[in-house]
This record gives structure tokens, C-alpha cells and sequence, in this order.
């Protein structure tokens, strides 16, 4: 199976209660954000930017904790910022699987391993060796961690830690190799750090999965090699979903620099053709979301989006109408269900009915639709049946070739200015055919333009513009 049984059956089963009941609209997956802080800037991340990034606006547990019982979706994907900087995660997990919920932490990945050595920490024992050594051995841990470990005292052996279940994933953030998520993240090393936690986490018990954002210069064959040296390295699923076209960076786009958007942003028919290939993915990976989803990304039918399904909470409340757009926020899920109108959004038989839907086809607003049946053909249940009780795909096989593919990442140097410029301009990256996005020195730096938003993003993009910018006048002055 693609998805645990239990897990396939909870869903399931939450959707049938709704459809007995007719309720006309509910929520399938809570995306909570229970901060905004994070540990990167990542190139266009307007989360970071919308919100307040301070420690202190946080959204207490309590209240984290009650909003996912009040929208009751069976499914909690915990984002933020970084949720592993809540303070209170560990409990926040313990609640979330006390309230019997699918869960997934979004993270960026840079804290993984040191909340997986706490969880060592506490279930310490004899019987714990082997993994500590293989872990040593493979450099996933020092020597010293692995020591500490083993010295855990009763305060670690007490605390509230993340364990492996079957009920949580890790959903960590990868956009493309080891070349272009650095450049991304604006970090180098974080696609390392990435490949080190999920090695970890196989090794400790835990599912894994990955989630990526295509753009409009996302290479189609870096995302299949991608997806082979994750699958190597017996990630569990991924998610993937087209970013968002933002309203206000188009505006940006013409008002400033005079260009037209349609030049840049990845539209419907771009998504497409990025995605023509995303049913035989499906079979050679395993990618989550419905078979009737990736018709709808691959061109072949149309759906109606249905982000009422997949709300999200945050400090300010319940967000409207959906994860990528603000129009207000809520107090009550009810009460945003109610005072929305939902008609307004999403596009119908083509056309869009608020211009700042026209291109979206992203997971948050038309996976669920999928699952739920809002725009049903003959046939659809069986199909997602079969996909999800189908053979899991069989990972992929790990080689020293596929490795080089993935690290294709080069030294550069600190600061995103730096690494940037050298990135484009590095014979290694050249050689090793990366085509990711800052990464075509024929293209005009204007071009660049076009990688706009992140996961989170919301289409403030004036850092990465000055970033742009300086590159190009680096690129002039040489
Ligand atoms: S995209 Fe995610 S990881 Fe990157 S800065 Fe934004 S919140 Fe942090
Ligand atoms: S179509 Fe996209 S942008 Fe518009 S409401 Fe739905 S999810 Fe949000």
C-alpha cells in the first residue's frame, strides 16, 4: 500500500461520516502554524515576511490543541516557520496523536537530528546500541552525541520527546538537488543536513516524507532525479505541488520592472506541461495526493478548488480563504466556513473567479477536491482506491552515480551574495549539468526573476530582487 491501511482507513472514514451526514463543507487536513520563526530566509518566503517572525506571537498550546479538535480533520500538517523552534513541539506532537490525528511536521529539516538524538536520549538502553553505532558509523551522529546519549540522565530519559509512529511523518522541505535547494534556502549545506536527518530518521524507525515546490525554471529531469535519490534512500512519500503565482509579485513584475507576468510565472498550461509526467511518477514513486489530482496537474480534466478542506490556523487566527491568499482571519473555523464566500474563488469551466486564483493549482486547494469528489466522473473512487491499496513502488537502487547526481552542490563561500554569484559562476556546476534556477549564466539575470515564492511564500520578493540585482551588477562589473 502507498499509505498505511490505519491511516487510509481514518481518512476514509472521516470523509464517509461527513458525506452520511451531508455536511457541505469540512476539513480533511489542518495546516498549523503554530509560529512564524525560522532558522533560514528562503529566497521570496513571504511567511517569514506577512507575519511577525517574533518568539513571543506564538500560538499557545492549548489553543493549538483545541483547534485541531474543532475543525476535527483527521490530518495536521504542523508548518510555520520552523515548527521544530516551537518550544513546545514535543507536546505538541503528544497532543495531536493523543486526539488520534495523522500528523506531519513540515520542517526545513535543520533540527531533526537533534530532536531525534533527545528521543534516543529517552529510550536509552542496552538494546539501542546497534542503532548508535550504525548511526556513528555512517557519520550521522559523532561519537561524542553518541556518548551523551548514553549518559542520559533522568531529566532526558523524562522529557516529552518525538517518537516514531505510524501516525507521523517528517515532511521535510526539498526543492530540487543538493545546487538548487541550497540556493533556495539560501544556505549551503541544508540539502546535506536534509539527506543526513531523513538517513537518521529511516535508521531510528521514523516515515519520512518529502515535499517540493515546482517553479517556472524547475528542471523536469533534476525533479526526476530527485525523486530517485530520495527514493533511494527509502523516503516513504512525497508531495508535490506547483507554486503559487502571487498577485502581488505579477504586479511587481509590470509596475516596476515593465515586464509582462506571462513571461515569468508559471501559468495553468506551464503547470501541465511541468506535470505531464507526474502519472508515471506515480507509478515509479510514491507520490501522495490522488490519482484524480494528478489529472488535474497533468491537464486532463479540470477540478474546483476546495480550500475549505485544507484550512489553516495561525496567530491571527483562521485564514481566508485559503494557505496562499489573506483576505481576513477568523476566530472560529465554523464561523469561516460561514462567513466566506466561497464562490468567489477558484476557477470554473476555465475561468477564474477572483483574478488571483487564475493560475493556482496547488495542493491545498485541489488536492482534498479530489479525495471528496466535488467535480466526480465515473470511476474516480475505484481509481483512488486502487492507487492508494496498489503496490507501494519499490525504492529505488542506491548507487554511487546517483549520489554524484544529488550532491551536485559546490563550495562557496558565506553569504548569499556569495554563494549565489559563485554558484552561477562555477565551472564545477557547469560541468555537472545543475540547471537549476540562478544557475543559467546565458540566460539575462533578469530571467531569474521568474523563481518567485517558496512553500510558504506569499510574493514579497524585494530580497530576493536585491540579490538579483547585485548578481547582475557582479555579472556586468566582470
Ligand atoms: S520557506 Fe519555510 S524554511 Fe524557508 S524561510 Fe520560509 S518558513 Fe523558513
Ligand atoms: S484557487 Fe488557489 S489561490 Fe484561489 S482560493 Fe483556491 S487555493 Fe486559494
Amino acid at each position: 500500500m502507498r499509505f498505511p491501511l490505519a491511516l487510509t482507513a481514518k481518512i476514509a472514514g472521516h470523509i464517509i461520516k461527513h458525506k452520511v451526514k451531508r455536511t457541505p463543507k469540512f476539513a480533511m487536513v489542518l495546516q498549523l502554524e503554530p509560529l512564524h520563526t525560522c532558522n533560514l530566509t528562503c529566497t521570496g518566503c513571504g511567511r517569514i515576511r506577512e507575519y511577525s517572525t517574533n518568539l513571543k506571537d506564538m500560538v499557545p498550546l492549548e489553543k493549538c490543541l483545541a483547534v485541531a479538535q474543532e475543525c476535527e480533520a483527521p490530518m495536521v500538517s504542523i508548518c510555520g516557520g520552523e515548527p521544530l523552534i516551537y518550544p513546545k513541539i514535543e507536546e505538541l506532537v503528544a497532543g495531536l496523536l493523543g486526539q488520534g490525528r495523522v500528523i506531519y511536521i513540515c520542517t526545513n529539516g535543520v533540527f531533526m537530528r537533534k530532536k531525534m538524538r533527545d528521543y534516543l536520549a529517552a529510550i536509552y538502553s542496552p538494546a539501542v546500541e546497534p542503532q548508535l553505532k550504525q548511526l556513528v558509523a555512517e557519520q550521522l551522529i559523532t561519537e561524542k552525541e553518541a556518548e551523551t546519549i548514553r549518559k542520559s540522565d533522568a531529566a532526558a530519559k523524562s522529557k516529552v520527546v518525538i517518537r516514531p509512529t505510524k501516525w507521523m511523518y517528517w515532511n521535510v522541505h526539498v526543492d530540487g538537488l543538493e545546487f538548487t535547494h541550497d540556493l533556495i534556502v539560501e544556505r549551503e549545506g541544508v540539502f546535506k543536513e536534509c539527506v543526513a536527518a531523513i538517513k537518521m530518521a529511516k535508521i531510528c524507525g521514523y516515515q519520512v516524507a518529502t515535499n517540493t515546490t515546482v517553479y517556472k525554471e524547475t528542471d523536469v529531469q533534476e525533479l526526476e532525479d530527485m525523486f530517485r535519490y530520495l527514493s533511494s534512500l527509502e523516503v516513504d512519500g512525497h508531495t508535490i505541488s506547483p507554486g503559487y503565482d502571487y498577485d502581488a509579485a505579477k504586479k511587481d513584475m509590470a509596475s516596476r520592472l515593465g515586464k509582462d507576468p506571462k513571461e515569468f510565472f508559471l501559468t495553468r498550461d506551464m503547470t501541465r506541461q511541468k506535470f505531464a509526467k507526474i502519472e508515471e511518477w506515480g507509478k515509479l514513486f510514491t507520490i501522495f495526493g490522488t490519482p484524480v489530482y494528478q489529472e488535474f496537474l497533468a491537464g486532463k480534466r479540470e477540478l474546483t478548488c476546495t480550500a475549505w478542506a485544507i484550512p489553516t490556523y495561525n496567530v491571527k487566527g483562521w485564514k481566508a480563504p485559503c494557505y496562499l491568499m489573506t483576505d481576513g482571519h477568523y476566530d472560529g473555523y465554523q464561523e469561516m466556513l460561514t462567513k466566506v464566500t466561497w464562490d468567489k474563488y477558484g476557477v470554473v469551466d476555465g475561468k477564474a473567479r477572483d483574478p488571483r486564483c487564475e493560475h493556482c493549482m496547488v495542493h491545498c486547494g485541489y488536492d482534498p477536491s479530489g479525495a471528496l469528489g466535488t467535480n466526480y466522473q465515473r470511476g474516480d473512487n475505484w481509481k483512488n482506491f486502487a492507487y492508494n491499496f496498489g503496490t507501494k513502488p519499490a525504492p529505488y537502487p542506491a548507487s554511487a552515480e546517483l549520489v554524484k547526481t544529488a550532491l551536485n552542490g559546490v563550495s562557496i563561500g558565506q553569504g548569499h551574495l556569495s554563494e549565489a554569484k559563485a554558484a552561477i559562476n562555477s565551472p564545477r556546476a557547469a560541468a555537472n549539468g545543475a540547471q537549476a534556477a540562478f544557475s543559467r549564466k546565458e540566460e539575462d539575470a533578469h530571467n531569474h526573476e521568474a523563481h518567485v515564492g517558496s512553500h510558504c511564500g506569499t510574493g514579497d520578493t524585494a530580497e530576493r530582487d536585491e540579490l538579483l540585482a547585485k548578481i547582475a551588477a557582479n555579472k556586468k562589473a566582470e
